[in-house]
């Protein structure tokens, strides 16, 4: 633990990490209180909108209109640090950056995202990006995707899904459903044998939403590898290596020859995290599920996929976040109990073929959480107006809604206004 010391500056809010949590997460607390002292640390001059990498694998979006300059995007008001973090000391109310110095806070939140880590499988990164082996989990690897689909006209394409939990637990997914839907197109389908190897035990968490795409799984002859893990990558060899379990509980491993792999890495809460005090045993960082407030240290927050709510880490849910977090932040400033909760909205929606989509939207324990009503778009059920949703409106919603603080389709649900302090809630 660093020892005490002044830290050189410091400001009322703090917010770690410049993704869609952060963004959004400033705009929100500036359009309740416009002129509130925030400073934003963001390493990287680039912000991505992730979901769009789906689209881009199978060549609908350009990746252009998946990135901006960040400079672009701080809300106006706020400060921009371009430093990492390197340590969280919530108990001297600072954080550390790479170059040594410490920024001082009143407030903090903490929204630094996830790590993908592509070291964890060997021969990966080795071969990312060459030799048949894509991603759609990086912004330099899913044009390769698309590549990859078009080059295809027989052999074996296998889709790796890591064990939970990952951001867009659909990702994986959408990239097969959205290969396999171009190969029926082009005729192709039947002399290209598809497995999709999920280290989960079911398709998808949610069950209502597991016969819709169990359909396009049949459709698409699709061999499906539950409680298989990707271990290694032989790149030049074409050979991906699985542990399998056995029947009699014991683990097996397989290896699978391919022409084209597309790989869902493994994910964990970054390395400063997880060694902070600010972690849960599971490396996340601790909050109450409801409030989104640090669970030990009363003036943290953290939301995104960094935190440890058990939702599905999704901009989707960033963007119900971000408002929640805003309200009760401000509630603690101000001495007032926090009312604003945080249902555990998450939405995946899941391309299961050019222009349709499957659009799960869930919260905690798997209830299900509709933005429209049944008539309009059944989530359940492959939707062509879930598909605009997904290809036209839901861009400009991030861009233009959740990273300037117009919060649609994201008001906050309140807890009734009485003095009672609210266990996990109290200010
Ligand atoms: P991020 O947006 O990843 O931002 C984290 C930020 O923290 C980054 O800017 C990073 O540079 C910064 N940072 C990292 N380390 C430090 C440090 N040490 N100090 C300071 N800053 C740091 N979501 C949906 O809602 N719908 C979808 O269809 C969808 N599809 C997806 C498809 C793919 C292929 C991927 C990869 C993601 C998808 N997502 C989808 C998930 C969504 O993009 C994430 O859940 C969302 O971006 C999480 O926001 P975040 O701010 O927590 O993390």
């Amino acid at each position: 633990m660093p020892t005490r010391a002044a830290p050189a500056t410091t400001c009322d809010v703090l917010i770690v990490g410049g993704g869609a949590a952060g963004i959004a997460t400033a705009a929100s607390l500036l359009k309740r209180q416009p002129g509130l002292d925030i400073w934003i640390v963001e390493p990287s001059e680039r912000h991505y909108y992730q979901p769009g990498w789906t689209m881009v694998g199978r060549g609908l979006f350009r990746p252009e209109r998946t990135v901006r300059m960040t400079e672009d995007l701080i809300p106006p008001g706020a400060e921009w640090i371009r430093a990492s973090v390197v340590a969280f000391d919530p108990d001297h109310d600072r954080v550390q950056c790479a170059d040594g110095g410490w920024i001082g806070y009143r407030m903090l939140v903490a929204a630094p995202g996830l790590k993908l880590d592509w070291g964890a499988i060997p021969g990966l990164m080795e071969t990312l990006g060459r030799n048949g082996v894509t991603s759609n989990y990086s912004f330099e690897s899913a044009p390769y995707t698309w590549e990859l689909v078009q080059a295809l006209h027989r052999g074996r394409a296998l889709f790796t899904q890591p064990p939970m939990p990952i951001k867009c637990a659909g990702g994986p997914q959408k990239a097969m459903y959205l290969s396999a839907d171009h190969w029926v197109r082009e005729g192709l389908i039947d002399d290209i044998q598809i497995e999709f190897h999920t280290a989960g035990p079911v398709l998808f968490g949610v069950k209502a939403y597991v016969p819709a795409l169990m359909a396009y799984i049949e459709k698409y002859g699709v061999d499906l590898r539950l409680g298989s893990r990707l271990t290694a990558v032989d790149g030049p060899g074409r050979t991906a290596t699985f542990a399998v379990g056995g029947p009699d509980g014991g683990v097996v491993e397989e290896r699978r020859e391919f022409d084209m792999l597309h790989v869902c890495p493994p994910q964990t809460a970054p390395g400063f995290v997880r060694d902070s005090p600010l972690a849960a045993a599971s490396g996340w960082i601790e909050v109450d599920d409801s409030s989104l407030r640090h669970a030990r240290f009363e003036n943290v927050f953290a939301l995104g996929d960094a935190c440890s709510a058990p939702n599905a880490k999704t901009a989707a849910a960033v963007r119900k976040q971000a408002p929640v977090v805003a309200e009760n932040l401000l509630s603690v400033m101000r001495g007032r109990p926090m009312r604003a909760v945080y249902d555990g909205y998450g939405s995946c929606p899941l391309t299961v073929e050019r222009g349709k989509i499957v659009l799960a939207e869930f919260g905690y324990g798997g209830k299900l959480l509709p933005s429209f009503p049944k008539w309009l778009v059944d989530g359940t059920r492959p939707s062509r107006l879930a598909w605009h949703l997904k290809s036209e409106i839901l861009p400009e919603i991030y861009w233009q809604g959740m990273l300037k603080g117009h919060e649609w389709l994201a008001a906050p649900h309140h807890l009734p206004a009485t003095p009672r302090a609210v266990e996990g809630l109290r200010p």
